[in-house]
C-alpha cells in the first residue's frame, strides 16, 4: 500500500484510487507526474466533409438526427448506426462495440466523429465525441496504464501550478541561449501542453540538448581524471627523419604533413601517446606511420606495427623493408605462423634489441614476446582489435606511444563517443590527382559485358579483383558462390591472364605466395573472398566486380572498392545483384560518392551504431531522444559546452559538474 500521506494528493482531482492508478505507473511524487513526458502528440483538427477522401482517415463535425439501438452482431460485437449531417449532407455512420454511448446520444447535438468513410455516404466510425468535450490543436499522449491522457494533462497542468521548485535553471545561461533553448520553466510547459509544432520541436530539442551535455560532460571529465601515463620524451634525430622523407616518392599532402607533426609532437611530449589517425582508404596513412616509426627508431627504441589479418601484417612488412631497410632499419616479420627456430630467433632479436620494428599480427603482444625497449606501437584497422590491447601491454610493463589507424571514416560526433579518451587526426583529403571509382551497379545478366571492360583494362597491363562473398555450398540461396564463379571465370577468361583465389582459410603461406605473385603482376586476376577488405594495397589494380554485392553493408564496400583507385590512372568498380532486389537504391550512394565520411552516414542510417561497431566493444551510448545522424549539430554544439562548462566559473556550470563527479565516483578508472 501506498501511504495515505502521498502529496500527490494535493492535486485536485486525485484521490486515493489515482494514487495508487499513479502508483502502478511509477509515479509516486509530484515531480515524477511532471517528469513524465508525452510519448507523442497528435493533431486535433476538424476537416469539412467536402475534404473527405474514401477510406482515409478525417474527423469532422455533425449532427445527429437519429440513433439506432444497439445492435447485437455476434458475441463481443455491437452495432450502433447513427443518422447525422453536416454541411447539409445527410450519412450513416456506424460504430462498433460502444453501447455505453446510447444514453448520451442525443438528436440536434453536436458531436465530432472521427473514422473512414466506406461508401460516399456510409462511415465507420473510431471515435465519437461530444463536440463541447473536444479539444482542437495539439494532444500530448502519454504512455500510462489505466490513466486516460487527457486525465493525465489536467493534473500534470495541476501540478506545475503547484511546484516552483521544479522550474529551477540547471543550465548556465550561456549554454541556454548559444543552443537557443527555451528555459525550464517554459519548458515544462510547452512539454506537456505545446499550442504549435514549433512548440514541440522546442520542447525536444531541450530534452535531446539535456542527455547530450550530460553525456558529454561525463566524458570530458572522465578523460581529466584517466591517468595518463608519463613517459621519457623520445629523442629522435630530425635531420635523419628529413633525409628519409626526402626519399620518398612522392609530397606528402598538406593532410599527411599536418598528422605527422601532431604525432611528432606527442612523440616529443612526455605523456603517454593515444592517438587514433582516421583517414579513407587509400589516403595514404601508412606512409606517416612509417615516418612516426623511423622517428622512434633513430631514438633507439623499438616499434611494434600490428595488423588484424596476416595478410595486411605482411604487406606492412613488404612496404616498411622496402621504404627503411637502406636506411639500416632491421626489420621483421612475427606472426603465429612463424614457429620454431625462427620464431625463437626473432624473440631473441627483439629481447636483445637487435630488431628495430617488428611487424606482426595480435600475436605481437602475446605472452612470451619481450621486448628490448619497446618506444612506440601502431595499430592498423583499429576497430577490428579488442580494447583491451593497451592494458595487455601495461601488465607486461611496457608504456609505449599508441597510434591506432582507422580507415572506417565515421563523423566526429561518433569518433569522439567511440574513441573516447583518444587524440584524433584526420587525413581528409586524397593524394593529389586520384580520380575518384568510375562505380557501376550491373546485374548477372550484363556479365559479358562487365567481364570485357574487365579485359580493356587488363590490356592495358593494369590488373583486377573479383570480390566474391564466402557462399556455404549448400546455401539454397540465389547468390553465386565462389566455385559456381570459378567455373565461370575458366569459361571466359584468355589463357594468357592468370587468374589466382584466396580465401580466409588458405593456409598463411600460401595467402602469402598469392598476394605476392599479385604485387609482381604475375597474375592479372585476383579472385577474392573479403581478406582482401582492409589495407591490401596494389596500385595497378584498376578494376574490381563485387558480386552479390546486397550482401554488403556500404562501409563494407566501400573498403572493397577502396582497393582500387590507388594511383593516378582511372579505376572501375562493378556492383553485381541479382537485379531482384529493390535494396538497390541502398547501393545507389556508392555510385553517387567516393566520400567515406558520407557512405558511413548513409550506412549509420540504414544500420545504427551498434551493429558496425559492436555496442559492446564501443560502449555508444543509446539516447533516448537524440540521434547520431539528425542531430549532429547538437551533439558538435554540446560537445564544445562541455569543455566550456568544466572550465566555467558560472555557479550552475559548477554544479553539474559537481553532480557528474559524484556519479562518476563509482565508474572505475583503469
Ligand atoms: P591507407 O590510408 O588506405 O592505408 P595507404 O597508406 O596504403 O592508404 O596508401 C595508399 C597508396 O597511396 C599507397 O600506394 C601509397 O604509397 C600512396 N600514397 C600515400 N601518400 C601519397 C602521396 N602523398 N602522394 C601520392 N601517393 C601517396
Ligand atoms: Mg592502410
Amino acid at each position: 500500500m501506498v501511504k495515505i500521506m502521498n502529496e500527490l494528493l494535493q492535486i485536485k482531482g486525485v484521490g486515493e484510487t489515482s494514487v495508487q492508478k499513479l502508483h502502478q505507473n511509477h509515479i509516486d511524487s509530484i515531480g515524477d507526474l511532471i517528469h513524465t513526458y508525452p510519448y507523442k502528440y497528435e493533431i486535433n483538427s476538424i476537416k469539412s466533409i467536402h475534404e473527405m477522401v474514401m477510406k482515409e482517415e478525417i474527423t469532422i463535425e455533425a449532427t445527429l438526427e437519429k440513433s439506432s439501438k444497439v445492435m447485437f452482431i455476434r458475441k463481443h460485437l455491437t452495432k450502433i448506426i447513427l443518422t447525422v449531417y453536416s454541411d447539409e449532407i445527410h450519412f450513416q455512420v456506424s460504430i462498433f462495440n460502444r453501447e455505453f454511448l446510447k444514453n448520451s446520444l442525443l438528436p440536434g447535438n453536436r458531436y465530432v466523429i472521427k473514422g473512414r468513410f466506406q461508401t460516399p455516404l456510409q462511415m465507420v466510425a473510431s471515435e465519437i465525441i461530444k463536440k463541447e468535450n473536444y479539444i482542437e490543436g495539439i494532444i500530448p499522449v502519454y504512455r500510462l496504464e489505466n490513466i486516460s491522457s487527457k486525465v493525465y494533462l489536467k493534473w500534470v497542468l495541476e501540478g506545475l501550478k503547484s511546484k516552483a521548485s521544479y522550474f529551477t535553471e540547471r543550465l548556465p545561461q550561456e549554454v541556454l541561449e548559444k543552443n537557443h533553448l527555451v528555459s525550464i520553466f517554459d519548458f515544462y510547459h510547452i512539454v506537456h501542453s505545446p499550442l504549435s509544432m514549433d512548440d514541440v520541436f522546442l520542447a525536444t530539442n531541450r530534452i535531446k540538448y539535456e542527455e547530450l551535455i550530460d553525456f558529454f560532460l561525463r566524458l570530458e571529465m572522465m578523460k581529466q581524471l584517466q591517468k595518463r601515463m608519463f613517459v621519457k620524451s623520445k629523442t629522435y634525430q630530425i635531420d635523419k627523419v628529413k633525409k628519409y622523407i626526402d626519399t620518398l616518392p612522392f609530397e606528402l599532402t598538406e593532410d599527411q604533413k599536418l598528422v605527422t607533426n601532431e604525432i611528432f609532437r606527442d612523440l616529443k611530449s612526455d605523456r603517454q601517446m593515444n592517438r587514433l589517425l582516421q583517414g579513407d582508404v587509400g589516403s595514404g596513412k601508412t606512409v606517416c606511420a612509417m615516418i612516426a616509426s623511423y622517428a622512434v627508431v633513430t631514438a633507439s627504441e623499438q616499434v611494434a606495427i600490428m595488423a588484424p589479418t596476416e595478410i595486411l601484417a605482411y604487406q606492412h612488412y613488404l612496404v616498411f623493408k622496402d621504404s627503411l631497410e637502406q636506411f639500416g632499419v632491421r626489420i621483421s616479420f612475427l606472426s603465429s605462423n612463424v614457429k620454431g627456430k625462427e620464431k625463437a630467433k626473432v624473440l631473441a632479436l627483439l629481447k636483445s634489441g637487435e630488431i628495430d620494428i617488428i611487424i606482426g599480427t595480435h600475436s605481437l603482444i602475446q605472452e612470451d614476446v619481450e621486448f628490448k625497449n619497446l618506444g612506440f606501437i601502431v595499430i592498423d584497422e583499429q576497430h577490428r582489435f579488442g580494447v583491451n590491447q593497451r592494458k595487455t601491454l601495461r601488465k607486461k610493463g611496457y608504456t609505449p606511444d599508441v597510434l591506432f589507424m582507422s580507415a572506417t571514416p565515421i563523423p566526429r560526433t561518433l569518433a569522439i563517443t567511440i574513441f573516447k579518451d583518444m587524440e584524433i587526426s584526420s587525413i581528409k583529403a586524397l593524394p593529389h590527382g586520384r580520380k575518384p571509382v568510375e562505380t557501376v551497379i550491373s546485374t548477372f545478366e550484363e556479365m559479358d559485358l562487365v567481364f570485357k571492360r574487365m579485359m580493356d583494362q587488363l590490356d592495358f597491363k593494369h590488373q583486377a579483383y573479383i570480390i566474391v562473398p564466402l557462399i556455404e555450398e549448400n546455401d539454397d540461396s540465389k547468390f553465386i558462390s565462389i566455385d559456381e564463379f570459378k567455373a565461370i571465370i575458366e569459361a571466359n577468361i584468355p589463357d594468357n591472364y592468370v587468374v589466382d583465389y584466396l580465401y580466409g582459410k588458405m593456409k598463411s603461406t600460401e595467402k602469402e605466395n598469392v598476394l605476392n605473385r599479385f604485387y609482381q603482376n604475375q597474375t592479372q586476376i585476383l579472385v577474392s573472398t573479403t581478406v582482401v577488405e582492409v589495407g591490401v594495397n596494389v596500385p595497378n589494380a584498376t578494376f574490381m566486380i563485387i558480386l552479390n554485392a546486397t550482401k554488403f553493408g556500404l562501409s563494407q564496400l566501400h573498403q572493397l572498392r577502396g582497393r582500387v583507385g590507388r594511383s593516378n590512372h582511372q579505376a572501375y568498380c562493378y556492383l553485381l545483384t541479382d537485379g531482384f532486389y529493390d535494396e538497390e537504391s541502398r547501393l545507389d550512394i556508392l555510385v553517387k560518392t567516393t566520400d567515406g565520411f558520407k557512405i558511413s552516414e548513409a550506412d549509420l542510417k540504414f544500420r545504427g551504431p551498434g551493429e558496425i561497431f559492436g555496442n559492446e566493444q564501443t560502449g555508444i551510448p543509446r539516447f533516448k531522444m537524440a540521434n547520431f545522424i539528425n542531430d549532429k549539430a547538437l551533439i558538435e554544439s554540446a560537445i564544445e559546452d562541455a569543455k566550456t562548462v568544466m572550465f566555467s566559473s558560472d555557479p550552475k556550470a559548477k554544479s553539474m559538474c559537481k553532480i557528474t563527479l559524484a556519479s562518476l565516483e563509482t565508474y572505475h578508472l583503469d
